[in-house]
């Protein structure tokens, strides 16, 4: 089962992933995730993605590319994996679908976490993770026992730079401006299957199982 999470920053593709993650043993690819890696390292990868990252724009296809195709190179036949937070625009999609056909590998879901924008901007905003273990929390649906400290490893918590609301609002015009197109290229396929992600953590799990037919 090879997955795609698509849908706008805060729609809860980390939280999804996570969970499909555990309960399938996807392999989880995040390119947010692998860049924030290479940022943390400050390789020229990290350096050169971090100006586009701060501001909330994309950071350029090649060294996306260069990321991803080293994660599916890494993928051992078995369970499948689930991408999250790509492809990003028309031109990361057409580079998967080459990239995976040149390894007899294909989609075979996407899943499009539908959000509101109200509901995108009071999760981000709110979010917090740990700097330990990665944990997340949100300062008012899901606060730590002790502002600041993460419950799990006693980590101290931070707010990504890039949730700030106005680096949300500018995350969120670009999804709409070189995301949001992708819903139809994936219908066109009929791979697509839309899911509400306004909902609670476990209701939109729920219909994800439903749509993956695993429930
Ligand atoms: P995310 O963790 O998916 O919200 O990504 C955080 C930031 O990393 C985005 O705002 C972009 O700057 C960058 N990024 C992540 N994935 C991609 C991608 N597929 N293409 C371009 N930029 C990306």
């Amino acid at each position: 089962m090879n997955i795609i999470l698509l849908g706008a920053p805060g729609a809860g593709k980390g939280t999804h992933s996570e969970m499909l993650v555990r309960d399938f043993g996807l392999k989880h690819i995040s390119t947010g995730d692998l860049l924030r890696a290479e940022l943390k390292k400050a390789s020229p990868v990290g350096l050169e993605a971090k100006s586009y990252m701060d501001k909330g724009s994309l950071v350029p296809d090649a060294v996306v590319m260069k990321l991803l195709v080293g994660a599916i190179a890494g993928i051992k036949h078995g369970n499948g994996f689930l991408l999250d937070g790509f492809p990003r625009n028309e031109s990361q999609a057409g580079m998967l679908q080459e990239e995976l056909a040149s390894r007899n590998m294909n989609i075979d879901k996407v899943l499009y976490l539908n959000v509101s924008k109200d509901v995108v901007i009071k999760r981000l905003t709110g979010r917090r993770i740990c700097k330990s273990c990665g944990a997340v929390y949100h300062v008012l649906n899901m606060p730590p026992e002790r502002e600041g400290v993460c419950d799990k490893c006693g980590g101290d918590l931070y707010q990504r730079p890039d949730d700030t609301e106005e680096t949300v609002l500018r995350r969120l015009e670009v999804y709409r401006k070189e995301t949001e197109g992708l819903i139809n290229y994936y219908k066109a396929r009929k791979i697509l299957a839309e899911v509400n992600a306004d909902l609670s953590r476990d209701d939109t799990y729920g219909l994800i199982l439903q749509k993956l037919g695993k429930k």
